[in-house]
């Protein structure tokens, strides 16, 4: 993947952001509401993130945590240190303090870093194609392309996933300071990839990259982070977020052929920090629309849309295996095996993936 690496600089004259967000602020204000009563965890959360952050480069940065009541799934800063989280991401974190230090970190370090300022020179230089005064510093686009407005959008959701990949690693640092375990940050991940299942609808999330990539790519900030979070923290119960939560990292299922005509699923997967079991979940498509509401697995068990299978997910290679003939005598006539889940004891999900297309 190509690195962009130097990335502007914003320079302590530039206040188009906070300018900006001035502007913005009533509009944003009246559409969202303090993070109080049933979203009281975050705001304590937010509280414990703000004295391990590092200084923002602009004095007029007051910090403060709104949530806008809309169900979405999306939180977004503004440069004048406002958070925002909708409510659907909101209630998925819930009374989970670990959940929002790893949602709040990330839009914290997007204001630290003026993110947004960033991301506004950035269009500027592509806009501008000729400019030589910015080095983008990626070999593998001659600058002449840059007119071509295909590319200079590829430069650009190339650009903010960079970003986000940053941010991520600045997040996990900060949260490990405040006494939140880095595992909370794949937890966040892949709760909002189950989530996501099925659906094809824009939303603000486009820009960031897909929650498997963001974890491959956190690498040694996550290694650093966790040495950060078990050198200030040495009894894990009694850190503000509490015991890391069971992450599961569930690969790409594969379809595995016996002979000419059997075969069977072979799920690979990993789990970290479980103690006790996980249950791996086959699902047919129609039960797609209803299966997750806060990030828990409806119960179908009954009407022929799924297929069950415990484990203790002990090895860290285990393979849960699911028989064709088994799986095939539970379908129902015209729907299809679409996905995978991982769930604990409580059908919160843990993990999701899309199913390989199956032999007829
Ligand atoms: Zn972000």
């Amino acid at each position: 993947m190509g690195q962009i690496a130097n990335v502007p600089e914003v320079s302590s004259q530039f206040k188009l952001d906070m300018e900006t967000a001035s502007r913005l602020r009533p509009e944003l204000m009246a559409q969202s509401v303090a993070a109080a009563g049933h979203y009281a965890t975050g705001g304590l959360a937010f509280e414990r993130l703000l004295p391990e952050v590092p200084p923002a480069s602009s004095s007029k940065v007051r910090w403060r945590l709104q949530i806008v009541e809309n169900d979405q799934l999306n939180a977004y800063s503004s440069p004048d240190g406002t958070v925002y989280v909708e409510s659907g991401l909101a209630k998925m974190a819930g009374p989970s303090a670990g959940l929002w230090a790893a949602i709040l970190s990330h839009e914290i370090a997007h204001i630290v870093r003026r993110d947004w300022a960033r991301r506004y020179l950035y269009e500027k230089v592509l806009e501008t194609s000729g400019s030589q005064n910015i080095v983008l510093g990626d070999p593998g686009v001659p600058q002449a392309n840059w007119s071509s407005s295909e590319k200079a959008s590829a430069d650009l959701g190339r650009f903010c996933r960079q970003m986000e990949l940053e941010a991520d690693r600045e997040g996990l640092m900060l949260m490990a300071r405040a006494g939140y375990h880095p595992d909370f940050v794949p937890a966040l991940h892949h709760l909002l990839h189950a989530r996501s299942s099925g659906l094809k609808t824009a939303s603000l999330y486009a820009m960031h990259p897909c929650w498997e990539e963001r974890d491959h790519e956190l690498g040694g900030a996550y290694t650093k982070a966790s040495i950060e979070f078990e050198h200030r923290w040495r009894e894990w119960y009694a850190s503000p977020g509490g015991n890391p939560p069971v992450i599961v990292f569930a690969d790409s299922p594969l379809v595995k052929k016996h002979g000419s005509k059997e075969w069977e699923i072979q799920v690979p997967m990993r789990c970290q920090n479980l103690v006790g079991a996980v249950e791996v979940v086959l699902r047919a498509d129609p039960g797609r629309k209803e299966m997750m509401r806060i990030g828990e697995l409806s119960d179908a068990d009954d009407r022929g849309y799924e297929v069950r299978q415990l484990t203790g997910c002990t090895s860290p290679r285990t393979t849960v295996v699911f028989p064709q003939a088994e799986i095939m005598a539970r379908r129902k006539p015209g729907t299809q095996w679409t996905d995978v889940y991982v769930i604990d004891a409580w059908g919160s999900v843990l993990a999701r993936a899309d199913l390989p297309k199956l032999p007829e």
